[in-house]
């Protein structure tokens, strides 16, 4: 048997990973997080007047019992796997995306005319379509979280990503496939009308700012803060500042298991539509302490007939028991005398 075109495939995703300056996991963006993770520390430390050593700062950021944890272990299996099955599916997402986007564009020719683009500079017009697209894919990122906590089925595909018991920027890429599956396509629609609409209002020759075919303003946010939302640091927006960024504690939040904090924070880069939608849950500016995972002693929480064949099991039993209840037959009630 001829591994090699897998093996070529998959060291070009992991390529492309890596090297990539917009990809979500690109080293330059891993190296920024690393950057202003330390500068926090230092100077959380130096503020305490103790001393401020490179040594005693690598150790505060990678605490042995962290690195090592079976967790940790899991979700680096997890990147590997997902990295591999992630163009495949993408790339099918990719067709819906298209077809939708044509699709509007042309409803929305038939329904108001053909438009003539407006005499605008084209930074403007790319501007405003760079923000539409960002503002779509974390409406969509939001839905999709939103009904994979809110539904019993999604659940059980989505709490691999929760039964993660420490969080690192891996922890990101711990997610069933079915759960990446659903997401991608929830994307792909949404990100699909609002550039139908954006190819409508500003012509199909505008593009969107973008590094390596990812929106700017999300690559922007990548290298920010979105590694960081998976690690034990604690970086809290307060304010008026919280209501619209997901700060990494606002994603702590979203993985403790304290029920107060249950099925909160559901957006990626913004709170902005967890305000809105009723779902935001703002962290205090001092650290909270926080117990991750789903229940405390979970079998196989780590492995792979736990996280990835076992939700296959309980969603189709799950399933069942609905299908079962639908099909159970309603009592016939007597009509309602009337009154006279
Ligand atoms: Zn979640
Ligand atoms: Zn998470």
């Amino acid at each position: 048997m001829d591994f090699s075109p897998g093996i070529s495939y998959f060291l070009g995703q992991l390529g492309k990973a890596f090297f990539a300056p917009g990809s979500h996991v690109s080293l330059l963006s891993l190296l920024c997080a690393f950057f202003i993770a330390l500068v926090v520390v230092g100077a959380r430390r130096f503020k305490k007047g103790r001393r401020v050593r490179l040594k005693s700062l690598l150790r505060a950021l990678f605490p042995k019992h962290i690195v090592m944890s079976r967790s940790s272990l899991a979700d680096l299996s997890y990147f590997y796997f997902n990295l591999f099955l992630f163009g495949i599916i993408f790339g099918w997402a990719l067709l819906s995306y298209e077809v939708l986007s044509h699709s509007v564009a042309d409803l929305l020719t038939a329904t108001f005319g053909p438009r003539q683009p407006p005499a605008l500079p084209i930074f403007v017009s790319r501007t405003v379509i760079t923000v539409m697209l960002f503002l779509a894919y974390e409406l969509g990122y939001w839905l999709n979280h939103y009904l994979s906590h809110r539904i019993p089925f999604l659940w059980e595909f989505h709490k691999v990503h929760h039964s993660a018991t420490v969080l690192t920027p891996l922890t990101n890429f711990r997610v069933h496939p079915v759960y990446m599956c659903i997401f991608l396509n929830i994307l792909a629609v949404f990100t699909g009308l609002a550039n139908g609409v954006g190819d409508y209002l500003f012509g199909q020759t505008t593009h969107q700012y973008g590094l390596s075919e990812n929106n700017l303003i999300l690559v922007f946010f990548i290298y920010l803060y979105v590694h960081l939302q998976h690690t034990q640091l604690w970086i809290s927006f307060t304010g008026w500042l919280g209501h619209l960024l997901m700060s990494p504690a606002h994603h702590q939040i979203h993985h403790s298991r304290n029920p107060d904090h249950f099925n909160k924070n559901l957006g990626s880069c913004l709170a902005l539509w967890d305000w809105l939608f009723g779902t935001l849950y703002i962290p205090s500016a001092e650290p909270e302490v926080l117990e991750f995972g789903v229940e405390p002693d979970r079998p196989h929480a780590h492995t792979i007939r736990g996280e990835f064949i076992a939700p296959f099991g309980r969603a189709a039993l799950l399933l069942k028991q609905l299908i079962e209840r639908r099909s159970q037959p309603v009592p016939l009630r007597a009509p309602e005398q009337k009154r006279a």
